[in-house]
């Protein structure tokens, strides 16, 4: 499918798309819409920025477009699910761009806000509703919303639905759904949770599955600073002040990290706010907005509250914390070079982290071209050559494709320990509770400390990068 005139979508949404400017479906869209339109049942392997969005969202309104009936009250039509606020947020206003020139009932249903004006909304019934899985249960609890009416079911982000612990959610939700309807379920990684979610849920389900565009995450120069952890606050100031940074968006492991970072770089002259789960939604939508239009530059997340965020024009990341996840780290630069730009993902590794750096290299099959001083020898450490793991030089993504085979089984055994050390945890849609802490490692708080030692070196950024492109598992 060439085209989106391909498809046999309704006028209406052809009409929105042309004024989206999107002329060619990208490779998800063109695997999932047909499916989606003969009513299959899909599981969809892609992450954000491969369109994904579009992909469920244009079958789904084509067909409000062509079964028109009025939603009964306090039902929606359509129900997707996502882990975030800020992703569903994105979610909705994709279905309202494509679905402009129809007249479609849309709302949102999220925590961290007031739940009058989302029960108000319900009142009269919705064609579609996103939400975060905890305040849709809220919702259904104090009568405001009733699940019987649903035809389409979307899971969105489901890998990370179970990093945040919200299964057990899901698994309530899913059980007051009519049998008869279409579900879709669409994730980044696929772990052993999810498949067999997948296989509760889904009728007969239909695979589609894509790499995150060679042409995007290809262009990701990669670099690890090693450098102890008390020097992390300066390098990271000297960084930015150094490099030509447009926009940076810096990320910590922790929401306390996040405002910590925050105030050591308002110390050094460089304006820069944080988002993460304890801000208030106006706060978040305030800051995402300053971040967007270029009146902050420096915005520092924590993994959670960026997942979702979609901004064109980040030139670097930075890794003030490495994530404990590796597959946080793929999420986490994958933030930059969108829509075809250059982009920059520098990690500050202390001593204590190189764990969480062996397992990174692990899951992209390379090692990370390095810099600076770590307070001790990192043990084995490769030199800053841009090898993968058999010598050979990389940036050729069919090598790197042909690597990643053998990924499926770690990410297995990770998606079960996950699950367990969320479990108890209960819903957190408010994201601002603890889950910014995403452990498989113990973290320690504060790394023994051997006082600052002098960095040997800050490369040029562009000397010595790693560019590679990855590989979803199947
Ligand atoms: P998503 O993966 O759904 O988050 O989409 C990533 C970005 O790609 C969003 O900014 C979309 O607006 C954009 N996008 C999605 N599909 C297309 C398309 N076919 N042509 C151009 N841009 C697109």
């Amino acid at each position: 499918m060439n085209s989106f005139n391909d498809f046999g979508l309704a006028e209406p949404i052809l009409r929105a798309l042309t004024e989206e400017k999107y002329v060619t479906p990208t490779p998800i869209q063109a695997q999932t819409i047909p499916l989606l339109l003969a009513k299959r049942d899909v599981i969809g392997i892609a992450q954000t920025g491969t369109g994904k969005t579009a992909a469920f969202a244009l079958p789904i309104l084509h067909h409000l477009a062509a079964n028109r009936v009025r939603p009964q009250p306090k039902t929606c039509r359509v129900l997707v699910l996502s882990p975030t606020r800020e992703l569903s947020g994105q979610i909705l206003d994709s279905f309202r761009a494509y679905g402009r020139h129809l007249r479609i009932h849309s709302a949102l249903a999220i925590g961290g806000v007031s739940m009058g004006a989302q029960v108000r909304s319900l009142l009269n019934g919705l064609d579609v509703l996103v939400a975060t899985p905890g305040r849709l249960l809220d919702l259904i609890q104090s009568n405001a919303l009733r699940l019987s009416g649903v035809e389409v079911f979307v899971l969105d982000e489901a890998d990370r639905m179970l990093d945040m612990g919200f299964i057990r959610d899901i698994r309530k939700i899913v059980a007051k759904l009519p049998a008869q309807r279409q579900t879709l379920m669409f994730s980044a990684t696929m772990p052993e949770d999810i498949a067999e979610l997948g296989r509760q849920m889904l009728k007969d389900p239909a695979k589609v599955s894509v790499t995150p565009q060679a042409t995007t995450v290809e262009r990701i120069a990669q670099r690890i600073v090693h450098v102890d952890r008390a020097s992390k606050p300066k390098m990271l100031s000297d960084l930015i002040q150094q490099e030509k940074v447009d926009r940076v968006l810096v990320f910590t492991r922790t929401k306390h990290g996040a405002d910590k970072v925050v105030r050591g770089l308002n110390k050094d002259g460089i304006s820069a706010e944080a988002i993460h789960g304890n801000k208030s939604q106006n706060q978040r939508e305030r800051v995402l907005k300053d971040f967007r239009d270029g009146r902050v530059r420096t915005l520092v997340a924590t993994d959670i509250a960026a997942r979702g965020i979609d901004v064109e024009g980040i030139s670097h990341v930075i890794n003030f914390d490495l994530p404990n996840i590796p597959e946080s780290y793929v999420h986490r630069i994958g933030r930059t070079a969108r829509a075809g730009a250059d982009g920059i993902a520098i990690s500050l590794c202390s001593h204590d982290e190189l764990p969480f750096l062996r397992d990174i290299e692990k899951l992209i099959r390379m090692a990370i071209p390095a810099t600076g001083t770590a307070s001790q020898p990192r043990p084995g450490a490769r030199p800053p050559q841009q090898q993968d793991r058999n010598g050979r030089g990389h940036g050729r993504p069919g090598q790197q494709q042909r690597n990643a085979k053998s990924r499926d089984g770690g990410r297995n055994e990770r998606g079960g320990q996950r699950n367990g050390q969320n479990r108890g945890h209960g819903r957190n849609d408010q994201h601002g509770q603890q889950p910014d802490r995403q452990s498989r490692h113990q973290v320690p708080h504060s790394a023994p400390s051997q006082g600052p030692r002098p960095i040997a070196s800050t490369q040029p950024v562009g000397s010595d990068f790693a560019k590679v492109s990855f590989m979803q598992p199947r």
